[in-house]
Order: structure tokens, then sequence, then C-alpha cells
């Protein structure tokens, strides 16, 4: 546990209220975007694929199944969170999955009231993703989008997951709990993690004491846009639900 006084941030770009309301367009720059940390997860302009970014390097998974690795740092995303790795708890886990994420995991590390991320890597047995498919504009609603997208499975794959767990109280920010994104480490399999187990993962934890909430304040559709706040919660569980 961070105890030596420095500030960590967790850096986010966009809200998940926007994003379900519809406001696909991207918003930030990778460039601009990558100032602020150099590991993280998100979606390109129009809901275009899955992110990946590892060490400073960007990765995409589309809807067809392929994965690019993107050097163009003027592509935009409308949603995105980064950070610095730093003051990293170092982990040994066996007999991972989400139960066991969501259970033992974050009471033994006391996540329920932070912002964590967790970066694991070794070999999976079985892992799900599924990948948002590119949309045009008029966009519809994430929860529209969320019922036609194409899952993925792989086993006896080697890779990584990266992504954040976010309190409860923050869940129309971003996605409350976790939310994982998966590469393999031959870099041609990847998206939104919905399902792993993995026999025995090695990795890291960083807790953040600081949120810094980014806000596309030139865009219009933000500005303009309505939020649902009677539906958000509902439409947030069925679009960001990560169990299998
Ligand atoms: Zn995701």
């Amino acid at each position: 546990m961070k105890g030596n006084g420095t500030i960590s941030t967790l850096y986010e770009h966009g809200t998940l209220a926007s994003l379900m309301a519809g406001n696909m367009a991207g918003t930030i720059t990778l460039e601009d975007l990558l100032k602020h940390g150099s590991t993280g997860i998100g979606t390109f302009d129009g809901l275009d694929g899955e992110v990946i970014i590892l060490d400073g390097e960007v990765y995409q998974a589309v809807s067809d199944g392929t994965v690019n690795h993107v050097t163009d740092r003027q592509a935009k995303m409308p949603f995105a969170s980064v950070h610095t790795p730093a003051d990293l708890e170092e982990l040994e886990l066996t007999d991972v999955d989400f139960n066991a994420l969501n259970g033992k995991f974050v009471r033994q590390h006391e996540l329920k009231n932070v912002f964590a991320a967790l970066r694991l890597t070794g070999k999976f047995s079985h892992v799900k993703v599924r990948i948002a498919p590119k949309q045009e504009e008029p966009y519809p609603s994430l929860l529209e989008v969320a019922q036609g997208q194409p899952t993925f499975t792989r086993d006896d794959v080697d890779g990584t997951i990266i992504g954040y767990y976010a309190p409860e109280i923050f869940g129309s920010v971003t996605a409350a709990g976790w939310h994982l994104h998966f590469i393999s480490d031959d870099r041609q399999y990847a998206g939104h993690l919905l399902g792993f187990t993995a026999p025995a993962l090695t990795g890291d934890l960083q807790i953040f004491d600081t949120l810094e909430q980014h806000l596309p304040i030139a865009d219009q559709a933000f500005r303009q846009g309505e939020v649902d706040m009677a539906t958000l919660r509902d439409s947030i569980a069925q679009s960001e639900g990560n169990q299998d």
C-alpha cells in the first residue's frame, strides 16, 4: 500500500455517462492523452474498438477480431483512462478469475473505496473478450450498441490484463468495479475482458489517491447532451458488466 506521500493520479478523459448517452465522437488526441500516462484503456472515435495502452504503445482491437498497433498520435478518443505506473505493489495470484478479483482480491487490498490500476500477465486457460463495433452518426446509445457486440474467446493464451477498479459511488463517471482489457503477448488477440480463468498470474497493483477528470468542453454534443439519470445505472450494468 502506498504511503510515501507522493500523489498518484488516474487521468480520465470523458465520462461513461456521456458515452452511454451516445457522445461517441473522439474528443482527445492520443498525443494529449499520453501526456498524462503511459498505460491505460479506452476506445476510439465512434466507439471504434477497445484500446490497450502498455508502456506508451497503443493497440486497438477492432470488431472483426483483429488488433492494430496504432501509431497515429492524432487519432481521437471519446473516453479513456491512463496513468503512470509508480508505487507498485507486486502480485502473485493463483486461480484467478472475475469471482476472485471481485471478492477476495477487493477485500484483501481494501479497494472498495479507491481507484486502482491492475496489470496481470501470464498464461490464461480461457479468455473471453468483446469488441465494440465502430458507430456512425447519428450515434445510438451505448446500450443499443452493447446488445450487438461481437465476442471472441481463446484457450491457452499468453497475455496481459490491464485496467482499473473504481468505487461504486463513481459508477456513472466511469465503470464501477473492474474495467479490464486484455491483449495477448503476440498482439493478435485483444478486447474488453468479459471473463477469464488463469492458474497463475503475476503483476502489480497501484492505488491512486487522485482522480483527474478531464471533460471535452469544446464538444457541442457533450455540452448539450442529456443523461437519463433514471435508467443510467441499469444501462451501464447491461453495457459494462464483466461477468461471463
Ligand atoms: Zn472496456
